[in-house]
């Protein structure tokens, strides 16, 4: 079973695990039945931690939950394996086309005594 804590102590190595239903749906973070389909039949398997950007928006407003410099970019990656997720997208891309634009998920520590590392990507 791939609870919330476990998706995150895996993120602190590096990993990036997910839920895999029997038709190859991914759903991450963990959720107890398939976003896509709702199989409750869940296989946690790493992912590739690779995807596209869907969208991004750009932050100015700082936030102590959120100690980020600000402007940053938010964005929607829809994940090589499916599932959807949000973070933090390093650099602004230089162009308002996103049309498959790749990026790589990676797990960073934002505050020293944070119990959960925040989810960033890299462009590829
Ligand atoms: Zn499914």
């Amino acid at each position: 079973m791939l609870t919330v804590e476990s998706f995150y102590e895996n993120a602190r190595s590096g990993k990036l695990v997910g839920l895999v239903c029997p038709s190859g749906h991914a759903t991450v973070p963990p959720k107890n039945t398939c976003l896509a389909c709702g199989s409750s039949m869940l296989e946690v398997k790493q992912l590739s931690g690779r995807g596209k950007i869907l969208s991004f928006t750009e932050v100015f407003v700082k936030s102590k939950e959120y100690p980020v410099d600000t402007p940053y970019v938010l964005a929607l990656v829809r994940l090589n394996e499916g599932g959807k997720l949000l973070g933090v997208l390093e650099q602004k891309p230089s162009t308002k086309e996103i049309d498959g634009l790749e990026v790589r998920v990676e797990f960073r520590q934002v505050l020293p005594d944070e119990k959960w590392p925040r989810i960033f990507f890299r462009l590829e």
